[in-house]
Parts: C-alpha cells; sequence; structure tokens
C-alpha cells in the first residue's frame, strides 16, 4: 500500500507494466509486487515462519525498485528493515523460551531414565527426517523455477510490451520460484533451529499436565474410559450382554467405532452391571479398581499415588521449535501414538490467560449411597463411593467436594 501511494499508482494504473524493452529489472519489479501482493494475502497461513519469509519477500521487491529509482523503494526498504526488527525480537524470545524449557527440564529431572521401544524411535526419527525432506523439496523446485525463469527470460528480453501483448510469462515463473526459495530458506532456519533446541534440552520425557500445560490437543490416558469396555472383552466374557444392549439402544448407529473406543458398560449387563459392581466385596472391588467400567462415565478421575500413570508424557518437548511426540504409561512402558502428535499445538501465554483452566469437574450425587470404600491400598488417594442406582464415582482426598460434607 505504502508503495502504491509512494509511486502514486493511480496516475499509471492503465499504462503498461514497463516501458521500451523488457529487461531483468523490470522482470523483478513486476515479481516482487506480485510476491507482496501473495505474501500479503496469504502469507498467515505461514504461522510462525512469516517471520522469516517478511525481510525476503520486501528486499526481494526493494531491489528492482531501488535500481529503477523508484519512489516507492526507500518504502520497500523501510518494510523490510522492519520486518528483519519484527524476526530479531521473535529470534529473542525464542532463545528465552529455550532458556527456560532446559532449566525447567534440569530442576524437573527426576533421574529416572526410560527406553523407548523401536516403534517409539521409528516415529522420532521419521518425524525429524519429514522437516528435512521439505527443505530439500523447496530447494530443488525453488532451483528448478529459477533455470526455468531463466530459460523463459532470454527469449523476453529487449522486447516491448506491444510485442509480448503485455504477458510476459518470466516474472510469474520468477514469483514462483523465489516463493519457494524463501520456503525453503524458512524450512532450513526451522530444521536448524528444532536440532538446536533438541540438542540443548536433550531427550526428555516430560509429565505435563492435561489443563495448564505447553500444549494443546493432550489428553488424559483415563479420559472418555470411565463406564467402558474394551470391545473384545466384552466379545470375550461370556454372559455380557454389553453389545447387545448397545445395539438395541441406538439400532441405527454405526457398531464399528465400538471395535476402536469400546462399548459402554450396560446396566443390566450380567456381569459388567450396576447390581454386579455393588455385589463385589470390598476386597475384591479394591482387587478391580483399575477396570473402567466400574465408575460413572462423569466419574473417573482416578489420583493415583503414582501419579505418572494418570498423565499424559511427551517425549522430547523443547519449546515451540519441537512440540514433541505425546506418549503414555502402559505397563512400565512409555507408549508412543504417532497419530496424536497431528493434533498438537502450542499454547500461548495470551491462551493460558484465556483458558478456563478451573474448570468446574461435575461432582457426584448426593443421595443413594451405597457404600464407600478405602482405595488406598489399591494406590489410589481416595475413596471409591458406590451407589444403589448408579456405577461408582471416586472422591480423591485432594478434591474439594462440599457435597461429602451433606453427605455425611
Ligand atoms: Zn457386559
Amino acid at each position: 500500500m505504502g508503495a502504491f501511494v509512494a509511486d502514486r499508482g493511480w496516475e499509471t494504473l492503465d499504462a503498461e507494466a514497463w516501458e521500451g524493452p523488457f529487461r531483468v529489472t523490470d522482470m523483478l519489479g513486476l515479481s516482487g509486487l506480485f510476491l507482496s501482493m501473495a505474501f500479503a494475502l496469504g502469507g498467515w497461513v505461514l504461522g510462525g515462519r512469516a517471520v522469516i519469509a517478511a525481510p525476503l519477500v520486501l528486499a526481494y521487491a526493494a531491489v528492482p525498485h531501488t535500481v529503477d529509482h523508484y519512489a516507492s523503494a526507500w518504502v520497500w526498504w523501510g518494510g523490510a528493515a522492519a520486518a528483519v526488527v519484527w524476526a530479531f525480537v521473535q529470534a529473542g524470545a525464542s532463545v528465552r523460551q529455550l532458556r527456560a524449557v532446559r532449566a525447567l527440564a534440569r530442576r524437573s529431572d527426576t533421574g529416572r531414565t526410560v527406553e523407548l521401544d523401536e516403534a517409539s524411535l521409528a516415529v522420532v526419527r521419521t518425524a525429524g527426517r519429514r522437516g528435512l525432506y521439505w527443505a530439500w523439496g523447496l530447494s530443488g523446485v525453488a532451483a528448478l523455477g529459477c533455470a526455468v525463469t531463466a530459460a523463459v527470460l532470454v527469449t523476453e528480453l529487449g522486447k516491448t510490451a506491444e510485442e509480448l501483448d503485455s504477458a510476459s510469462v518470466s516474472d510469474v515463473l520468477a514469483t514462483g520460484a523465489a516463493a519457494a526459495a524463501i520456503l525453503a530458506i524458512g524450512q532450513w532456519v526451522h530444521c536448524a533451529w528444532r536440532a538446536i533446541a533438541r540438542t540443548a534440552v536433550g531427550q526428555v520425557i516430560w509429565q505435563v499436565p492435561v489443563g495448564p500445560g505447553p500444549v494443546w490437543g493432550l489428553s488424559s490416558p483415563r479420559e472418555g474410559q470411565a463406564g467402558m469396555l474394551a470391545f473384545e472383552q466384552a466379545r470375550s466374557i461370556p454372559g455380557c450382554s454389553c453389545i447387545e444392549d448397545w445395539r438395541r439402544a441406538n439400532p441405527d448407529a454405526d457398531a464399528e467405532s465400538m471395535e476402536d473406543y469400546g462399548v459402554p458398560a450396560a446396566e443390566y449387563c450380567p456381569v459388567h452391571g450396576i447390581d454386579q459392581i455393588n455385589a463385589l466385596s470390598p476386597e475384591r472391588f479394591i482387587a478391580r479398581a483399575a477396570e473402567p467400567w466400574l465408575w460413572d462415565p462423569d466419574a473417573m478421575d482416578l489420583s493415583p499415588t503414582r501419579p505418572e500413570e494418570n498423565r499424559p508424557l511427551l517425549v522430547g518437548f523443547a519449546g515451540h521449535a519441537h512440540l514433541g511426540f505425546p506418549a503414555r504409561f502402559k505397563n512400565d512402558q512409555v507408549d508412543l501414538d504417532p497419530a496424536d502428535s497431528f493434533f498438537l499445538e502450542e499454547r500461548t501465554s495470551a491462551d493460558n490467560e484465556a483458558d478456563d483452566s478451573d474448570w468446574d469437574a461435575p461432582r457426584r450425587p448426593t443421595k443413594g449411597v451405597f457404600d464407600r470404600i478405602d482405595l488406598r491400598p489399591a494406590g489410589l488417594a481416595g475413596d471409591a463411593v458406590r451407589y444403589r442406582h448408579g456405577r461408582a464415582w471416586f472422591d480423591s482426598d485432594t478434591a474439594d467436594d462440599s457435597s461429602s460434607g451433606a453427605q455425611a
């Protein structure tokens, strides 16, 4: 915009794009304008990488405008300089964040080490290589684009606007080549910074809280499991009516999702019904407390005395350069799910302020209590509260549960 005003662009809107024979500078000038326009309209899709792209795009347009002594040259250079300052401010913030993450990693080191299995290591390595493939690919496209542009440019040089019918092709090709080159530079910088960040922080497995943690998209290992049964389990247990009852209650539903997400335990299942929960002796209940079907779907936030089992893990988190891979503890092993890492997003401090992280968890009913079982023998810090007509709820020792006072 500034450049349009400085060049009094409205006076030449109908004129040809260049005067006299077509020169390299004309081609670059047009290409610089196209690229800046494309960046202004679509640059937001680059996200954080726009910080690197902005000064390059503006400088690319500034050079030909300077060579041709356009009045707008200073506007382009001014924009490029401002973009450089902005890039340095962002780089400073990244360095500060990396230092803070590294200090936190040192401070919260528990001294425990876990070995990742071969499948998990493969996931980590493949994700690292994917970034490099992009950098090489974009570099290749840029080089090819430059070659094609040069070949076409040779045929267009020296021709007047009338001879070329006002439509040169080389400037469009050059715009594509420059865009690919700038994206490639951004990708290389991103890969380099990620490598630096991962080396600085080291291979750390973080236990992170689901609420106010550093990234969006993590789910608690137990989320969505309460009141559910694994499909295989429901199918193989003789007498279990959970699958059949679910099908009867949802005749139109697509039953395939059950195989992935499990089956809700049925109220009247002879194996998993509410009567069966309440028929368990306290000792049997304690022994089976980890089985999700015992619990009300809204209820399960078991607080184990070994919190690592109840918290999501992030393998290799190193600040915004590398968000890491979500994982969870299963049978003393770190289980890494590659599909989950697509859903990770950085949570900024602004997000944290806006985030309602003291979301009120649902509280258990006050009436209809059947009995209360101390679960500390099962390694859980709290009580199970069983109900005459519903599944059990967990009362943690730390929870501020006002309903328990009314209840006692
Ligand atoms: Zn059942």
